[in-house]
């Protein structure tokens, strides 16, 4: 039975990165009714951030994903938080010291570092050096002893077998070793704190979990041959490894990093701009992996039924927002209507341009507006600009609607728009197209000739959607008032 698990440190907000990451999992997890684990990694004090872990899940469930076993579901396997473990692996860290397979370091953070300063000027690689090197056991107890003594607290670090490779056969990247003298040196496993390192609790608990598959990033792949010595050292079976591809820019070429300004790079942030879920989820699932066939656009269930990890690319994911843009906008285009409102009308509150307090007369308007412009928003948050010449009282008109109402029919057709317009019996669309239609009949002029000057006119803008509904939704007197302003 296929268990696997997204593992994320709660160090702020959820990255696209690591969104992907829990994606994957969830897909190979359902698409094989195995189980999906969340585990919170959070032994490293420093990092943590308060509500780190809430708002991963919180986005985590707003993009559709769950999990089966995790800190807020319980499971046969918790605690699930790492900080709660504490005594599992205190367990096996005493295990492994009593072997000979780990020892205390006391060597201080001013002397490592001293020496990798040395080793660079060298020309090598940094890396720690057996501290103990030539001394007996007695040697050794009374180096501690010592170092004790003079108040240090240690380390523990796990010995590093020589003259080994460490390899895997890994599901995206096919075989993958490395050295043993690579990995750099005996690694420290539990840190002066106490708490363990990740390199040592993820074994722990992927072991624990009984975890089959660790689907996780490229940047973890150096870590993996470390996790495989803690595996060697407990006598325990690694699970199969999958790294996925780096993302990068697709603007830039560059690996996509959280500093990088040029991309909105946080589920937070494209939720803010009302962008949906589904969307979202379609789009991260392509990142490194491609379905079979040319269709991108795919629903959740779609997903599931398809997900196969022998399609997660090799190659670097290529981010784009254009195409997240576009794959949105072909959500949008089928979106249940009232989704769409809810999400636009919290966007233009956002923007101001709409009461917290809003009548039913209000919200229907809202709703009319909504409808006509789904089709052009690549996300809701959009309509704060595209229906501009709603809200703003009296826009300027640009050079090239100066020019359009400055043509020599323009101000007989606008003229007799407004005695027609005036006369219609309900200010609706419809009726708002026959007076356009009594004005050609009255005037004349026909075509862009009769539609531009309307539109600038009673719109105060040469763009927006069907103009009997834009006049219709902006109101008889504010349309008059543009009139007006446009005629004197
Ligand atoms: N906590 C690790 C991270 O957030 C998880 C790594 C792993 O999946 O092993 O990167």
């Amino acid at each position: 039975k296929i268990r696997v698990r997204y593992a994320p440190s709660p160090t702020g907000h959820l990255h696209i990165g690591n969104a992907r990451t829990a994606l994957f999992n969830y897909l190979f997890a359902r698409h094989n009714k195995g189980t999906m684990v969340l585990r919170i990694e959070d032994t490293d004090q420093k990092r943590n951030v308060e509500g780190g872990s809430k708002s991963q899940m919180e986005n985590l469930h707003w993009l559709g994903i769950d999990w089966d076993e995790g800190p807020d579901k319980g499971g046969d396997f918790g605690p699930y938080r790492q900080s709660e473990r504490k005594d599992i692996y205190n367990k096996y860290i005493k295990q492994l010291i009593d072997e000979g397979k780990a020892y205390y370091s006391y060597k201080t953070e001013e002397e490592l570092e001293a020496q990798r300063e040395e080793q660079r000027a060298m020309g090598i690689a940094p890396h720690y050096t057996y501290e103990y090197e030539g001394m007996t056991a007695d040697e050794i107890k009374q180096a501690q002893a010592d170092a004790e003594a003079k108040g240090l607290k240690p380390v523990v670090r796990i010995h590093i077998p020589e003259n080994r490779t460490y390899a895997w056969d890994d599901m995206v990247k096919g075989k993958v070793s490395f050295e043993s003298d690579t990995i750099g040196g005996d690694f420290v496993i539990q840190k002066r704190d106490g708490m363990p390192t990740y390199n040592f609790a993820v074994v722990i608990d992927d072991h624990l979990m009984e975890i089959t598959h660790v689907l996780r990033g490229d940047d973890h792949v150096a870590n993996t041959p470390k996790q495989l010595v803690v595996y060697e050292a407990l006598g325990w079976e690694p699970p199969k490894f999958g790294h996925m591809t780096l993302i990068i820019n697709s603007e830039t070429g560059k690996k996509l990093s959280k500093r990088d300004e040029s991309v909105l790079q946080f589920i937070e942030q494209y939720r803010d701009l009302g962008y949906l879920p589904e969307a979202m989820f379609n789009f991260i699932t392509l990142l490194g992996w491609s379905p079979v066939g040319e269709s991108e656009i795919f629903s959740q269930r779609e997903l599931i039924k398809s997900f196969d990890p022998k399609r997660l690319s090799k190659s670097p994911a290529a981010f784009d927002q254009k195409k997240l843009e576009w794959i949105n906008n072909q959500y949008v285009k089928k979106a249940d209507r009232d989704v769409l409102l809810d999400l636009a009308l919290n966007n233009l509150q956002e923007a101001g341009l709409v009461g917290k307090e809003i009548s039913p007369e209000k919200m229907e308007w809202v709703r009319q507006l909504v409808n006509i412009y789904a089709v052009q928003m690549s996300y809701t948050k959009q309509i704060v600009d595209i229906t501009k010449i709603f809200f703003e009282e009296a826009p300027e008109l640009s050079d090239a609607e100066i020019e359009e109402i400055k043509k020599d029919d323009a101000r007989p057709v606008i003229e007799e728009f407004k005695k027609q317009l005036n006369a219609i019996p309900r200010f609706t669309a419809v009726q708002v197209m026959n007076a356009i239609q009594a004005t050609r009949h009255e005037t004349g002029v026909k075509g862009r000739k009769l539609f531009m000057p309307i539109r600038i006119a009673a719109t105060r803008s040469m763009v927006g959607p069907g103009i009997g509904e834009a006049i219709e939704l902006m109101g008889k007197e504010k349309v008059n008032k543009h009139i007006d302003l446009t005629l004197k």
